[in-house]
C-alpha cells in the first residue's frame, strides 16, 4: 500500500525531472560512495534499523553475543542493523572479531559492514555495504583531517560523526563525514545540542544526513542488565532506541548505505512510533517533485512542503509538528487522525541556500519488547531529514 503510493509520486516525479536543475550530491570531498540521481524516487522502501550497536566484541559492553541481538532485530521486525563495535578493542582488526563472528548472519536482516572508529579526538561509525579494510582508518586516527579523507575516501566507506556533544565527542572536520548522529539512545532530551551542530553544519553549507543509533551496550530485553550499577532491571535502551528509517532502492546493503548518505531518511523514538515522511511540490501540480534528502535549485517560486506521519497511530492522539528553516523555527502545526497530512508552503530565494526540516512533538506508542525505554524517551516522536535548496556540492 505504502510502497504503491511512492511508486505513484515517482512517476509524477520522472514526468517533471527534466524540467527541474537537480543537483547532484556526489561530488562533495566528503561524500561516500556515489548517490543515486533523484530519479530513483520512481522506486523504493521504507526500511527500519539501528544503526549503533555494541556486542560482545566491544570490551565495555555485557557479554552480548551477534545472535542475541540479531535475532531480536528479526524477531521485531527491523530491516537492517549496523553492529559497530570499538575498533581500539580489537585493535582496529575488526573485520576479524564482529564480521568473522559466525553469528554475523541473516536471512532477514540486512547487515551492513561497520565499526565505531574509537580515536582519542572522539568516534565515529564507518558503514560499508562491502567489507573493507578497516585497519588503515584506524591507523590514520591521530593524522591531519586531510589525510583522514583521502583515506576514507580510497576505502569507499560511508563516515558518521557519533554523539557529537560531550563525552567522546566528535573532535573532526565534519568535512570528513557524510551524516551526524543527531539522536544517540533513548534520552532524546539529551539530544538537543547535537541537533545544534547538525544545525550549525548545515547553515554553513554542509549537507550532512541526520541519523540515530541506540548505542546499546547492555542488556537484552531477556537477560537483565547486571553491569549498570548493580541494576538487574531490563535495559533501557536496545535496538531501536531510536529507530532510523531509510527510503532504500532495494533491500541490499548498498541501498541502506546510499539511502543514508543521500539523506532520505528519517528517525523515529521507536520502531512503533510513527515514521515522518517531508516531500515538497515545486511545480503545485499536487504532486511531490522531492523528498528528504533532495537538493534542487530555486525557481523564485512557492513551494508546497508536505509533512505525513505514517504507520500506526491512535486517532485521538494529537502531534506538534515544529518546522525549521535554516536552523530557525519557521512554524508549529496541530496534526491529529490516523496518518495526519499538514501542508505550509514557502519561497526559497533565489540562489540563496535554504532547508527545511520538521520535528514531531507528542504520545509515544508503547515499545513493548523495550518497555523500560519509555521511561525516557520524552515527547519527541520524530525527527525528519532536511529537503534542500540551492546548496553546491563542490563547495
Ligand atoms: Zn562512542
Ligand atoms: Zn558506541
Amino acid at each position: 500500500m505504502e510502497r504503491k503510493q511512492w511508486l505513484g509520486m515517482g512517476m509524477g516525479l520522472l514526468a517533471v525531472a527534466p524540467l527541474l536543475a537537480i543537483v547532484p550530491a556526489a561530488a562533495r570531498d566528503g561524500d561516500g560512495p556515489a548517490i543515486p540521481p533523484v530519479a530513483s524516487l520512481s522506486d523504493g522502501v521504507w526500511m527500519k534499523g539501528d544503526l549503533h550497536l555494541h556486542s560482545r566484541h566491544s570490551k565495555e559492553s555485557t557479554n552480548n553475543p551477534e545472535s542475541k541481538i540479531i535475532g531480536f532485530a528479526e524477531k521485531t521486525g527491523f530491516d537492517f542493523l549496523a553492529i559497530t563495535d570499538h575498533d581500539n578493542h580489537v585493535l582496529g582488526d575488526v573485520a576479524h572479531h564482529t564480521w568473522a563472528d559466525p553469528e554475523f548472519k541473516s536471512d532477514k536482516v540486512v547487515l551492513l559492514y561497520g565499526a565505531e572508529w574509537t580515536t582519542d579526538r572522539g568516534h565515529g561509525n564507518v558503514f560499508s555495504a562491502v567489507p573493507y579494510d578497516h585497519q588503515r582508518l584506524f591507523d590514520v586516527r591521530d593524522a591531519r583531517d586531510a589525510r583522514i579523507l583521502a583515506v576514507k575516501k580510497s576505502l569507499g566507506i560511508h563516515l558518521s560523526a557519533n554523539h557529537p556533544i560531550g563525552k567522546d565527542h566528535f573532535g573532526f572536520s565534519y568535512d570528513i563525514v557524510d551524516s551526524i548522529e543527531v539522536w544517540n539512545s533513548a534520552m532524546a532530551a539529551k539530544n538537543r545540542p547535537a541537533i545544534m551542530v547538525w544545525d550549525d553544519m548545515m547553515r554553513s553549507g554542509r549537507k550532512l544526513t541526520g541519523r540515530g543509533g541506540s548505542d546499546a551496550h547492555h542488556g537484552t530485553p531477556d537477560t537483565p542488565d547486571k553491569t549498570s550499577k548493580g541494576s538487574a532491571e531490563r535495559p533501557y535502551n536496545y535496538v531501536g532506541t531510536p529507530t532510523t528509517w531509510v527510503f532504500a532502492t532495494a533491500r541490499t546493503r548498498k541501498a541502506v548505505v546510499d539511502a543514508l548518505t543521500n539523506g532520505r531518511v528519517s528517525i523515529s523514538a521507536n520502531p512503533y512510533d510513527p515514521r515522518v515522511e517531508l516531500t515538497a511540490d515545486l511545480d503545485q501540480d499536487g504532486r511531490p517533485d522531492m523528498m528528504m534528502g533532495d537538493n534542487v535549485k530555486s525557481t523564485g517560486k512557492a513551494v508546497t512542503f508536505q509533512v505525513r506521519l505514517a504507520g500506526s497511530m491512535e486517532a485521538a492522539n494529537a502531534y506538534k509538528i515544529h518546522v525549521v528553516r535554516n536552523g530557525e523555527d519557521f512554524g508549529t502545526y496541530e496534526a491529529t487522525g490516523a496518518n495526519p497530512v499538514v501542508t505550509f508552503t514557502d519561497t526559497p530565494e533565489l540562489a540563496k541556500r535554504a532547508y527545511y526540516r520538521v520535528e514531531v512533538e507528542g504520545p509515544q506508542n508503547p515499545y513493548p519488547e523495550v518497555p523500560n525505554s519509555m521511561k525516557l524517551s520524552g515527547t519527541m516522536v520524530a525527527l525528519s531529514n532536511p529537503v534542500f535548496f540551492n546548496f553546491d556540492p563542490n563547495f
